[in-house]
């Protein structure tokens, strides 16, 4: 198929499927999210950490500024500094900081928890050691630095309040007297910092697994196994298997579409089921256009594409009468040929098919006959259905179906058509069953017989088989028709043609060739047989006299039979005709009632 070349033969590579996009997304996207929630929970805990020692140290600054101020009101002196020292270095244990420096508004530090410290100067201006102490920015001020040998700290200097009590000693009133600078040692902060990075990895690896497996486990059922099974079916229909559906049973847009594909698939059998059934019907139906072999063929045609358990096609025929085949799951249709008209013989049949358990039967073909439309019934053994076939507002026939399965998509478009086709088809079956059907007989007529045994004769030259042709006349039929008058006198062809076929074999053909006369053609026989068939056929009309009807005594007729046997050098149909005539002239001469044969 063009499509298996379009797209279903389509290898990918390992890399371009779904699961493999789907799971590197997944990967790249947990790794930045897990970089991003390290990289938030860091900053977090550095800030709380500034935030709180900063807090600290403004508490410590101020108490100590206080102080020193108490102090240096009370006389000060540098008595004073070495208490503020002290003080400072209690400080500076109580808050776990690295020290503590006072200095002056000149930079030089007058009190430190670290005696060294003492009288060094620290430059102000433009000194990002010392941040806040040129007045540049609010205080507290903060600042992290690494010194010479690694050691990373936070610097936080408060202003020493100044007041109009200082002018007592101090000539200016500066905006502070000096500073106060705390520093902290980070270097807690950075091991904290180290094992709360190796936490988060852990953690974050750890989630990421689970993350992972979940997003796995839900990528595959909910995505990459529904994806699978629609590639797999779709692959499965375009490489023709009509009937494959899709099974996928989640709630999203791949159910969704899973439901689409599913419905298209429908649409698809069924085009496909109507078009090869309407096909099929078509070939057979011109195959074989007589009556009986087209209601049979109908029947198979509908067993072997809809699966009933059970079908029936009956046709009125051209004289009024009704051809009816009748067709189960198992064997050949068998065929019901009545006189009387469709109503009845639809009577009759829904009967029958009630007795082969197709129990909804009855009422729809009732109901079919009386709308002549199509009558559904859907029942969980399957579709059951009755479609008239009707021609210029006349049924002329009806289709009927009993549990069609539900496997089999049969929509009301399909039997529509069906319908249609049916109709076309019935017409002509019944045109030609009508142009070589003797009305009278029901057997084939002369024009009939005529083609079938040049057939016949061109298969017995072709195949070098047997072919014997048998002419027969009823004896003495005026004086029938004189005594009992005419209409008794078709009752008697009737019967007789109808012993005649009975005693013949499926692949003989009877015909009535003219008034009270019949041939019969009889291929593959053997010739030594040839007496005995002729015996057969005889013997056969005359068995039992032939009921008349009321008030009228049964007749007893005998028929004359000659039989010629073909023979490939000599004879063509009308040369075998004219030997089996003679056969049969000969037996009339000899007294009647008996056979002649032509070797
Ligand atoms: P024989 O034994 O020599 O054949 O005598 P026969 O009376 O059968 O032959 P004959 O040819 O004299 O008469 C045939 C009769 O068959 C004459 C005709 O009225 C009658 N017949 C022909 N067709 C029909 C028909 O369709 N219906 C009826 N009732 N009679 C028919
Ligand atoms: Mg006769
Ligand atoms: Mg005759």
């Amino acid at each position: 198929m063009e499509s298996r070349d379009g797209g279903s033969e389509r290898k990918l590579k390992p890399w371009n499927t779904l699961g493999a996009m789907l799971g590197a997304g997944v990967l790249a996207f947990t790794c930045a999210a897990g970089a991003l929630v390290w990289g938030i929970v860091a900053n977090l805990a550095e800030r709380e950490f500034t935030q709180q020692e900063t807090n600290q140290a403004r508490t410590i600054s101020t108490i100590i500024a206080r102080d020193l101020g108490e102090h240096m009101l009370a006389g000060g002196g540098a008595k004073v500094w070495a208490e503020i020292s002290t003080e400072a270095r209690q400080y500076v244990e109580m808050a776990g900081a690295l020290r503590l420096l006072a200095m002056n508004a000149n930079g030089t530090v007058k009190a430190a928890s670290d005696s060294v410290a003492v009288v060094r100067r620290i430059e102000f201006r433009g000194n990002p050691d010392c941040p806040g102490c040129d007045w540049s920015r609010t205080f507290p001020a903060s600042s992290i630095a690494t010194d010479a040998n690694g050691t990373s700290r936070l610097r936080v200097v408060n202003p020493i309040p100044t007041s109009q009590a200082c002018l007592g000693c101090h000539t200016g009133l500066e905006t502070a007297r000096g500073f106060i600078v705390v520093d902290f040692d980070l270097s807690p902060l950075a091991r904290a910092g180290e094992m709360r990075n190796r936490i988060i990895l852990g953690l974050g690896l750890g989630a990421t697994v689970v993350l992972l497996a979940l997003l796995t486990f839900l990528l595959r059922r909910l995505v990459i196994r529904p994806v699978t099974k629609l590639e797999q079916a779709m692959d499965r229909l375009a490489a023709g298997n009509l009937s494959e559906r899709a099974g996928v049973a989640v709630n999203n847009e791949i159910g969704v579409l899973a439901g689409h594909f599913n419905f298209m698939a429908d649409s698809l059998e069924s085009a496909h089921t109507e078009s090869t059934l309407l096909y099929k019907l078509v070939v057979e139906a011109s195959k074989k256009l007589e009556m009986t072999d087209f209601a049979k063929n109908l029947c198979n045609v509908i067993q072997e594409n809809l699966f009933p358990r059970q079908s029936m096609f009956i046709l009125e025929n051209s004289s009024g009468g009704s051809t009816c085949a009748i067709s189960g799951e198992a064997g050949e249709p068998f065929m019901l040929v009545g006189d009387d008209p469709l109503e009845d013989a639809l009577a009759r049949e829904s009967v029958i098919m009630h007795q082969l358990h197709s129990h909804s039967a009855p009422a729809l073909l009732a109901e079919a006959h009386r709308t002549q439309k199509l009558q559904t019934l859907t029942e969980p053994q399957g579709l059951s259905f009755a479609l008239p076939v009707v021609a210029e507002a006349r049924m002329l026939g009806l289709l009927y179906c009993c549990a069609v399965p539900t496997r089999v998509l049969v929509s009301k478009d399909l039997l529509q058509n069906l319908g249609v086709h049916l109709m076309l088809a019935a017409n002509n079956s019944r045109h030609y069953t009508g142009a070589i059907t003797d009305s009278l007989t029901r057997l084939g007529n002369k024009q009939y017989g005529l083609v079938r045994l040049e057939e016949a004769v061109f298969a017995a030259k072709r195949y070098h088989t047997e072919l014997v042709l048998a002419m027969c006349d009823i004896d003495f039929f005026k004086t029938v028709n004189d005594s009992y008058g005419h209409l008794a006198g078709d009752a008697v062809l009737r019967e007789v043609a109808r012993r005649i076929k009975d005693s013949m074999r499926k692949a003989d053909t009877a015909v009535r060739y003219g008034g009270e006369e019949f041939m019969l053609i009889i291929p593959q026989i053997s010739i030594d047989s040839l007496a005995k068939i002729g015996e057969k056929i005889r013997a056969c009309v005359c068995a039992t006299p032939i009921k008349l009807g009321r008030g009228l005594q049964p007749v007893r007729v005998t028929m004359s039979v000659g039989l010629a046997a073909y023979d490939a050098k000599t004879d063509s149909g009308q040369a075998l005709i004219a030997r089996a005539d003679a056969a049969l002239y000969r037996a009339k001469q000899g007294g009647r009632d008996r056979v002649e044969v032509d070797y």
